[in-house]
């Protein structure tokens, strides 16, 4: 019998430490996971995700539940004081991976979704019990554990440490930040306003060098502001419910909102020096935390979690081998640098607080946009590293066709899929073959041939995470995969 708990052990319960948790389920591990707070966190925090993370979502089975607390974004815009355009973010309502390019939401409301999802999957949830301590041992990790019923032991074979900005995980293992040296105090507020009364449903950044702005609906009658605190205010006074109402009165109606959390930020970037210590591994704000200006930070962690899920999966069950799982900061850290640098782009947009130095950047950037240029770019990069074959595509997020309403996704499960033309017969488990001349891929079969001929390719091989491994020749992709997997990664 295994001298395990468990095969994972997720410490907190936050969005990411949920997903994690649950695809990791999903992909057939034992998992306990636990949060030191019995509640869900009060305050507000992340108030858009994007279609990538929305099909992570649908891994877990919880999309349509979703659906009604989530609202789907046609654009973000940088506007000066007087309501020019500075920065414009078109959003698609089906982008490339099945889903809606933005979603605008609330965090409460996902991340209980989240947990009875992962309850429901046969997650052992424990809260109110916090992590205190860990030790690595030659084949896993003890971790101490402490909760209303004392202290007790937890060993696994692997733990992630999803625990938050002010990781304790992170700490026990010595791990440093690298820090952006961007740091700007902000006050929050979540709203609820009755529709009759609603403000515009819309999501900008007011570059007002008076007072930077954000303002943003998010779902139903929620909408969200958010305040630059000035240099000399204190945080205290400024968050005052009748400064609050002083704030907020060019919205109108002061009156009918009902202010439903408030809290200060210091919005900063930072990343770990290593997210991966043994057979620990650090996911979400404890391995990265962003500024909020590109909607990205919880979308970040979730990106670290469908990384890491389906590799320790792999290891576990004895299909690669363990140093596959270098390569998970390998991916993960430049993507996330590139979505935090965009993040403090923006913010270096938005927090210009000399009149003069702003209005000198509202007529460079509006004399650029006449050009059609525009400064800052939300096209985040493919992957790159030793899991992923040396072909065109890879590293790209695999395209999600939907056709009246199915999406093709509901086809990959939770497996490496090769997909293609005359594929051949048979294929090692747990990659799963779809032949795009069977009739359950009919359906997609136009615009995953047309995505082929654009890559010159026949077939095509898609890692769990939805990343594409490579294109090529099936017999090869095949080979190349195995060898991957069974391959220490360069470091
Ligand atoms: C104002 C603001 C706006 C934002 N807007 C966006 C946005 O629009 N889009 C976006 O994607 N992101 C946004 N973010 C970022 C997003 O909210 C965070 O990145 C996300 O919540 C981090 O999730 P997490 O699971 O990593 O950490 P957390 O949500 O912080 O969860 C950590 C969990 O660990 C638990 N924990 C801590 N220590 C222990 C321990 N020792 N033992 C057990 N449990 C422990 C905590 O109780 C907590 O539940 C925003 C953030 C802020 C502040």
């Amino acid at each position: 019998m295994s001298h395990f708990d468990c095969d994972l052990l997720v410490v907190g319960l936050g969005p990411v430490g949920d997903v994690v948790a649950g695809l990791a389920r999903l992909q057939g591990l034992s998992v306990i996971a636990i949060d030191k707070s019995q509640a869900i966190y009060p305050l507000p925090r992340a108030a858009v995700f994007d279609g990538e993370i929305m099909r992570v979502f649908q891994m877990l089975g919880i999309e349509d539940e979703l659906g009604p607390y989530t609202r789907i974004g046609d654009r973000y815009q940088f506007l000066t004081a007087n309501r020019e355009i500075l920065l414009d973010f078109p959003l698609a309502q089906t982008g490339p991976y099945g889903w809606a390019d933005s979603y605008a939401f609330h965090q409460p409301a996902l991340e209980s979704i989240l947990r009875k999802r992962i309850g429901a999957l046969g997650v052992d949830v424990r809260l109110g019990v916090a992590a205190t301590g860990l030790r690595q041992t030659d084949d896993g990790v003890e971790v101490t554990l402490e909760g209303a019923d004392g202290a007790q032991t937890v060993r696994a074979r692997y733990v992630t440490g999803c625990d938050g900005a002010s990781s304790l995980i992170r700490s026990t293992l010595g791990v440093g930040l690298s820090d952006y040296d961007f740091d700007e105090p902000w006050l929050v507020i979540d709203a609820e306003i009755p529709s009759k009364h609603a403000p515009p449903v819309v999501a900008q950044q007011i570059c007002d060098a008076a007072r930077p702005i954000t303002h943003l609906a998010m779902a139903g009658d929620r909408f969200r502001w958010e305040f630059m605190i000035l240099p000399g205010e204190a945080p205290d006074e400024i968050s005052r419910d009748d400064r609050i109402r002083e704030l907020l009165a060019p919205w109108g109606a002061v009156e009918h909102m009902r202010i439903d959390r408030k809290a200060v930020y210091r919005f900063h970037g930072l990343v770990a020096d290593r997210w991966r210590v043994g057979r620990v591994f650090l996911a979400g704000d404890a391995a990265h935390q962003t500024p909020p200006f590109a909607g990205q930070g919880m979308c970040a962690g979730i990106r670290d979690a469908v990384n890491l899920a389906w590799k320790i999966a792999a290891v576990v069950r004895g299909e690669a081998e363990g140093q596959i799982l270098d390569s998970y900061q390998e991916e993960r850290e430049p993507h996330a640098r590139v979505v935090i640098e965009t993040a403090i782009a923006m913010g270096r947009v938005v927090c210009v607080l000399d009149a003069k130095a702003a209005a000198a950047r509202d007529a460079e950037m509006l004399a650029r946009r006449a050009t059609g240029a525009q400064d800052v770019s939300i096209a985040y990069p493919d992957l790159s590293g030793a899991l992923f074959s040396n072909s065109a595509a890879a590293g790209s997020l695999f395209p999600q066709p939907v056709v009246n309403g199915r999406r093709f996704d509901i086809l990959l499960g939770n497996s490496p899929a090769l997909i293609g033309d005359d594929l051949p017969g048979d294929v090692p488990a747990p990659i799963i073959r779809l032949d795009l001349g069977d009739d359950r891929l009919a359906p997609y079969a136009d615009a995953l041939r047309a995505w082929l001929r654009e890559q010159g390719a026949s077939s095509v091989m898609v890692r769990p995470d939805r990343h594409v491994f490579g294109v090529g020749e099936a017999e090869q992709l095949l080979a190349d995969w195995e060898h991957a997997l069974k391959t220490p990664v360069a470091a």
